[in-house]
């Protein structure tokens, strides 16, 4: 079919923090949306219940606005296709359940989990795994092999059942992916899933996610790689209701992987190379904390950027895009099959080109908020000529402090290898005459500052490199900071002239 409008939805489930690879997934389907003017649905898939994290909706949400990776269909949007979250449509997924038994394509099974079980052991002692499926289905406890009688007896005295999807013999099942090209399953090789269960009158996920792809009009399924082997199923689905003529199209996305390229990111792979692999800090119902790209000082431009570039290749050599540019150039042929290996020190070299290419005062303005919470008072315009001297040492604004605390403190110790080294000799009493000059100075620049003090040197028969290091010292506390006479200049006489006092009583 081809759909005049775009429908895509991102379906996360609500068992955690969501991992940068479902954010990925989020941004891919939101920048295609877009750029076909279609519509960015967010379907929370909440029917695991033994699997519910409370706050994990709430954590979705935040992080989708962060991003700013805007909904226009979904639980907190509204919109006319819903409920969009799984819990609140029960009643829809038993519908059409009854409606896949009624035709033959499902059936009952009582199997126990103590039989299922037991039916698991045994195949285990012959090395084998277990699985339910046309080959043994009618051995089983189902109602395949049970009278109608037998089967309306066991509903009416309430026995707890599932049902499962009939898998036909001998299927070659086709379906065209995006990005893989054709993909063909026989249906020999696949089990009858569980599709409702009566003990908590929910749908699995492989019924919900169908039915309700099918009555929002979802037109291209783009998820991640992990759902391919799930496709035959679903392909076979929308066979059994009669729905195939409006399939939407498929696109699966590769892995992100570990730095090492072997396997799958995880979080563990970020706690032990100290990076985060969620997009917001995220504190587990049992208090365990995982760092987040915006609690690290992150840009979401940033983040948008580099997820982008984790299986989407542009074709150029253009690394940076905004999320506009991105919208326009995406495209699902340039995504790639194989993984994307995530690298940090990329990552880091990102939010360092959008922190290069921000003005000074946005970057300052980003850095209040810290500098606040450190009870340092300081007003916009000096921070702004902070971040001028500094900007380019850091990649993150976080990272401005231990770069440019001395513009806000005093410097309470003094790195003691440097006193060593530079209060000696004869510098300690040039300090003392140093103060007297700027002391006396009516105009307080950084290069006319720099001469005056130089010709003092000249006249004192001392080096540059000795005494510059020395004030250094005084202002910075060590051996650190940016051009020496930019931070005299900007601390501003005063403050020079009390550090310099401070330093000849507490060193000589
Ligand atoms: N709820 C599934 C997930 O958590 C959605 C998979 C899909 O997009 O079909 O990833």
């Amino acid at each position: 079919m081809s759909p005049d409008h775009i429908r895509v939805r991102f379906a996360p489930s609500p068992t955690g923090p969501l991992h940068i690879g479902g954010v990925r997934t989020a941004l891919f389907n939101y920048l295609f949306a877009k750029q076909h003017g279609g519509t960015f649905i967010l379907r929370i898939e909440d029917t695991d219940s033994n699997r519910f994290v409370s706050g994990a909706e709430e954590y979705i949400n935040a992080a989708l606005e962060w991003l700013g990776l805007t909904v226009d269909e979904g639980v907190k949007q509204g919109g006319p296709y819903g409920p969009y979250k799984q819990s609140e449509r029960k009643a829809i997924y038993k519908e059409y359940a009854d409606l896949l038994v009624a035709r033959g394509w499902a059936y009952y099974a009582f199997d126990t989990p103590e039989e299922l079980e037991a039916l698991r052991a045994a195949a285990e002692a012959e090395k084998e795994a277990f699985a339910y499926d046309l080959h043994n289905r009618a051995r089983l406890n189902n109602s395949l092999n049970l009278s109608e009688e037998e089967v309306q007896a066991r509903l009416q005295a309430g026995v707890p059942y599932v049902l499962r999807f009939k898998m036909p013999e001998n299927v070659e099942v086709e379906a065209r992916d995006l990005i893989r090209g054709r993909v063909v399953f026989n249906t020999n090789t696949l089990d009858d899933k569980v599709l409702y269960k009566s003990a908590d009158q929910l749908p699995t996920y492989h019924l919900a996610n169908i039915v309700d792809d099918y009555l929002m009009k979802i037109s291209h399924v783009i998820r991640g790689e992990e759902w391919l082997p799930s496709l035959p199923l679903h392909v076979m689905l929308y066979r059994a209701f009669g729905w195939e003529g409006s399939m939407p199209a498929f696109a699966h996305l590769p892995l992100i992987l570990k730095p090492n390229g072997k396997g799958k990111l995880s979080k563990r792979d970020g706690d032990k190379e100290g990076f985060p692999v969620f997009p917001l800090e995220y504190t587990s119902p049992e208090g365990e904390v995982s760092a987040g790209y915006r609690e690290s000082g992150y840009f979401p431009e940033a983040v948008n950027n580099l997820l982008a570039l984790l299986g989407w290749n542009p074709g150029t050599e253009q690394e940076l895009f905004s999320l506009e540019e991105l919208i326009k150039l995406f495209s699902l042929e340039r995504v790639n099959k194989s993984g994307a290996r995530f690298d940090p020190d990329k990552a880091r070299w990102f939010n360092q080109q959008y922190l290069m290419q921000k003005s000074d005062v946005e970057v300052a303005a980003a850095f209040m908020p810290l500098l606040d919470q450190r009870g340092v008072k300081a007003d916009l315009t000096f921070v702004e000529k902070v971040v001028a001297l500094v900007k380019e040492r850091v990649q993150f604004v976080p990272e401005l402090w231990e770069q440019a605390f001395f513009f806000f403190e005093a410097p309470v110790d003094y790195d003691s290898k440097v006193v060593q080294k530079r209060w000696k000799g004869e510098v300690p009493v040039f300090m003392e005459e140093l103060a007297r000059m700027f002391a006396a100075c009516t105009t307080w620049e950084a290069t006319f500052l720099k001469e005056k003090a130089s010709e003092l040197m000249q006249e004192r028969g001392l080096g540059f490199g000795a005494v510059a290091n020395a004030l250094r010292l005084v202002l910075t506390g060590g051996a650190f900071g940016p051009d020496l006479f930019a931070i005299v200049a900007l601390l501003g006489k005063e403050e020079v002239l009390a550090r310099l006092s401070t330093a000849v009583k507490k060193l000589s």
